[in-house]
């Protein structure tokens, strides 16, 4: 059957504004609906922007089954494939059903404080350091087995397709997006006499449970951030990560997408 309805997410400025215009017109000339408000029924959703915006709009659409397909309005993105003057050829290929379908894994985290816990998704990486710039100190345990007792500036819990954002800056490295696993990366590890941790990123398969404990003294003063989104929880315990519980789907036309960012981005 033809696909025929349309989720369409943009970033505010003036730019993506014009795109969104222009991209509901052509839709609506080959008589394919454009949703006023986002449904789950859809049969694509599409984010004009940067990767920023692509990770607004899954965030926004609690984390939709509906498919993603990224309009890049800046320079290369990694979730955002199509350029502006693709948009005529990318609306028929996607109606003919001329893309692969890929699933990008989410990483969960279980924050659990006071009396409770809570369970939060992230696309990219959850970021866990303190509130100010003191260290931060917790303890690392992956499948219950302590592994190390940590101090710095922080821990990056990043997925594959977060890879290339905040963990590449901090030395991550890099993953295929749809790999299934995750990796823990830390910022600015004191190695002391006294604290001794990993310097490089620990990559983990997707059967992994990684905890966090903060020491005692600092359950007050962790913050911890799901994709650049600062979450308020006081009295954190731990935090508690695995991956894959969850994913997203996201459409791809050209199979070699991914490289072609990493050597625009970084090379
Ligand atoms: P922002 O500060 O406005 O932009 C963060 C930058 O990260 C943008 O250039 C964005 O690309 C890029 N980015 C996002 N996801 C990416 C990915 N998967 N691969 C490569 N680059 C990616 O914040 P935001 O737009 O709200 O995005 C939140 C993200 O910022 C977080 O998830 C975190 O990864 C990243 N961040 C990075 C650092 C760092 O590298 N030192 C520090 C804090 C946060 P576009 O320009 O295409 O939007």
């Amino acid at each position: 059957m033809t696909p025929h309805a349309f989720n369409i997410y943009s970033n505010n400025n003036q730019r993506s504004l014009a795109i969104r215009a222009v991209l509901i017109d052509k839709l609506q000339y080959r008589a394919l609906q454009v949703n006023q408000d986002p449904r789950p029924d859809a049969d694509l959703n599409i984010c004009i922007g940067g990767d920023g915006s692509f990770l607004r709009a899954v965030h926004s659409s609690g984390f939709s089954q509906v498919p993603f397909v990224g309009i890049n309005t800046g320079h290369l993105g990694f979730y955002q494939e199509i350029l502006v003057s693709e948009i005529d050829s990318f609306i028929d290929q996607f109606i003919h059903g001329e893309y692969i379908n890929t699933e990008l894994g989410l990483l969960s985290g279980r924050i659990a404080h006071g009396d409770s816990s809570q369970e939060l998704f992230a696309l990219n990486e959850f970021v866990v350091r303190t509130q100010n710039s003191t260290i931060a100190h917790m303890e690392v345990y992956v499948d219950d087995y302590h592994l190390e007792n940590f101090a710095g500036d922080g821990l990056i819990v990043s997925t594959p397709s977060g890879s290339t954002a905040y963990n590449f800056s901090v030395g991550g490295s890099v993953l295929y997006q749809t790999m299934k696993g995750f990796q823990m990366v830390p910022i600015a590890p004191i190695n002391s006499r006294a604290y001794r941790s990993l310097l490089n990123p620990l990559v983990m398969p997707n059967t992994t449970k990684l905890r966090l404990v903060p020491t005692p003294r600092e359950g007050d003063n962790i913050l911890v951030i799901a994709d650049g989104i600062n979450l308020d929880f006081k009295e954190i315990e731990y935090i508690e990560f695995t991956f894959g519980k969850k994913h997203i789907n996201r459409i791809v036309f050209n199979p070699m997408w991914y490289w072609i960012n990493i050597k625009d981005k970084f090379l």
